[in-house]
């Protein structure tokens, strides 16, 4: 199973079918969407 962790909070976003454990960084989660944003 795949996971989707938020890269400034660490929070986990969504999880994704997948065969193999997997972790990815999103750009932010909705918590983080409206601060520290600049990212673009
Ligand atoms: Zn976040």
């Amino acid at each position: 199973m795949g996971t989707i962790v938020c890269q400034t909070c660490n929070a986990t976003i969504d999880h994704f079918e997948d065969e193999k454990v997997t972790v990815l960084y999103s750009k932010k989660c909705n918590c983080c969407d409206h601060e520290g944003a600049e990212e673009r």
